[in-house]
């Protein structure tokens, strides 16, 4: 059986109304609670999310990616701006991989989309800083609900284009939005298989002056190329064509894009499979990360860990023998653990 929870205390009710009501700053400070690593605050962050999760799930959740310079940012302000226009209200979050050494963020930075992001429809926040990949982005999962709790319907998560970081994204969003430029030669060399592999629609941006003919030409490749790759399958095939975010070519025809598949995802069950089965990767994964953690906070462990690890680099012992000598710890009583457990 499930635990209940104890209930909420005044100061989290607060906090959930105010977020409820759609409240920038209660959002913002609950994510803030979300990404803190203090155990109190991650307590209090869990309980914020299940109180609010049968608030959240309504939203558009659409990845985007591209390399650097591409124009993902001004493409968000552009599209962002289109669809606050329209009447929605819309939130951008980033897992940034370079977040995760530097602490310093390369996106989702609020100077990137100034206009949008003092738009009083828009929520901007950048990347989560520090941890593992796999920290940054379950911080920006939970950042995301929290955001369709607070009555934002579209929900656009950016990344950068190298390779871990797409494959967080792509694991949760609804749709995944590949922005790609016209190069010289072979157009999908940029753009790495993986990523073509879950790309709902790949739009090469820049699509003005003279780059325009050279967009519509890479278009046409990469569609040819798609095609050969992924063959005609059941389900949704990806769209491929031009935009440009400076002129704000193509980004209605890309909303009607998102919508029709949209409708297709939900008429087909594929909505809610496809959320079901990233909530359960989710799941996998945190226990993975737990364990990991748990394990090397051991101290018999993070002192035998180094000393294995250069026996590898040294070739001294094979990996194999490495992480079974590790392991064998969890046979031993923890050194320096309290004996209450026993
Ligand atoms: P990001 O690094 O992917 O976020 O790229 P930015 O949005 O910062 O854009 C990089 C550069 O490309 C900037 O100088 C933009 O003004 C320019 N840029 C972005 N989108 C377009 C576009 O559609 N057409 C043209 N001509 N330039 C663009």
């Amino acid at each position: 059986m499930l635990e209940p929870w104890t209930p909420v205390d005044a100061e989290l009710a607060a906090l959930r109304a105010r977020l409820l009501e759609g409240e920038r700053r209660a959002l913002a400070k609950a994510i803030t609670l979300v990404e803190s690593t203090l155990p109190a605050h991650q307590e209090r962050a869990q309980r914020l999310l299940s109180e609010l999760l049968p608030f959240a799930g309504k939203a558009r959740r659409i990845g985007v990616t591209g390399v650097p310079g591409v124009g993902k940012s001004t493409f968000i302000e552009a599209f962002g701006l289109m669809l606050v226009e329209a009447g929605h209200r819309i939130a951008v979050l980033a897992v940034d991989p370079s977040s995760v050494r530097s602490r310093g963020s390369i996106l989702g930075d609020k100077t990137r989309m100034p206009r949008l992001a003092v738009h009083e429809a828009a929520f901007v926040r950048p990347s989560p800083s520090g941890g593992s990949l796999g920290g940054v982005a379950r911080r920006t999962r939970e950042a995301l609900l929290l955001c369709e709790a607070a009555g934002y319907d579209v929900v656009l998560v950016e990344t950068v284009g190298v390779g871990q970081s797409e494959v967080a994204v792509a694991g949760m969003v609804d749709f995944f939005l590949m922005l790609g430029l016209a190069g010289g030669g072979d157009e999908l060399q940029g753009i790495k298989r993986g990523i073509l592999e879950v790309a709902d629609a790949v739009m090469f941006n820049k699509a003005d002056g003279d780059n325009r003919v050279r967009a519509e030409r890479a278009a046409a490749e990469a569609r040819a190329a798609l095609r050969l790759l992924r063959g005609r399958g059941q389900g949704w095939e990806p769209v491929v064509g031009t935009v440009s975010a400076l002129e704000g070519r193509g980004l209605a025809a890309l909303w009607e894009v998102v919508e029709a598949h949209r409708e297709q995802q939900q008429a087909s069950g594929r909505l809610d499979a496809q959320r079901a089965a990233q909530r359960r990767t989710w799941f996998e994964e945190a226990l993975n990360d737990g364990l990991r953690e748990a394990f090397e906070a051991r101290a018999d462990v993070a002192r035998l860990l180094p000393e294995l690890r250069r026996a590898v680099d040294e070739q001294r012992i094979t990996p194999t023998e490495a992480a079974r000598r590790a392991l064998a710890l969890l046979h031993a009583p923890p050194v320096g653990a309290s004996a209450s457990s026993g």
